[in-house]
């Protein structure tokens, strides 16, 4: 909570502020400190019913059901089914009458309803987990390499770069991606930048020009981008 805390003031937010609080599954790295925030803040915590179940004792709980939205007063938030090893995990669209915006991180493939939501997106935050090959020849055990380049894992640069590629041709201005998700063994910002551009321009998206690229840090709070 101190380190969220911190992090939120660095951007100017306060974070007893926030009234709404989405989860999109159980693993740790997702829901650490959920149960503390829920209970120092008045924040509404939404997740799937079953990844509810999986963190018993969080207050302010309520269920999301995948494309089905919710609204948080003028915001919708349609959460999307993703393919992870975990219970009913889920990405979300979060839109209003001027902005869209997707987050989709902890997939082992594109979520087969994404194509519904992939038009004109202002801004993504989208998982560039891996580097093939930094995976293949990095130090994790066999099972673990595996289980991360397995359909219920994560997506590696290449596919993040297709689903990207998409977007971006389907979007009237150029969104701005924020990678996301990276592994620190198996993969480096530079990495991950270079394998999208590549797959994007394979495609003929042109970045920086069509789309703008940046990467979400996992220890410094991205820049606050407005529509
Ligand atoms: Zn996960
Ligand atoms: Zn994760």
């Amino acid at each position: 909570m101190r380190e969220l805390n911190k992090r939120a003031s660095s951007v100017g937010i306060d974070i007893l502020s926030v009234t709404d609080c989405f989860i999109t599954h159980e693993h740790t790295d997702h829901v650490r400190g959920i149960k503390t925030f829920a209970k120092h803040t008045s924040s509404n915590i939404w997740a799937s019913k079953e990844t509810l179940s999986s963190n018993p004792g969080v207050k302010n709980t309520s269920d999301l059901t995948p494309n089905e939205p919710i609204f948080v007063g003028e915001v919708k938030v349609t959460p999307i089914s993703t393919y992870h090893d975990a219970v009913n995990p889920l990405g979300f669209v979060v839109e209003n009458e001027s902005s869209k915006v997707l987050i989709l991180t902890d997939t082992g493939k594109r979520p087969k309803d994404l194509d519904r939501y992939l038009d004109n997106l202002d801004m993504v935050v989208l998982e560039a987990n891996h580097n093939v090959r930094m995976l293949e020849n990095g130090p994790y055990p066999y099972p673990l390499k595996k289980r991360i380049s397995s359909q219920l894992g994560h997506l590696c640069n290449e596919d993040s770069g297709e689903i990207l590629a998409d977007i971006v041709n389907r979007s009237k201005n150029p969104p701005a991606c924020f990678l996301a998700h990276l592994s620190e063994e198996n993969n480096k910002p530079q990495v991950a930048l270079l394998d999208v551009a590549n797959t994007l321009k394979s495609k003929g998206v042109l970045p920086g020009k069509d789309v703008q690229l940046e990467i979400a840090s996992q220890h410094i709070p991205s820049k606050i981008v407005a529509f």
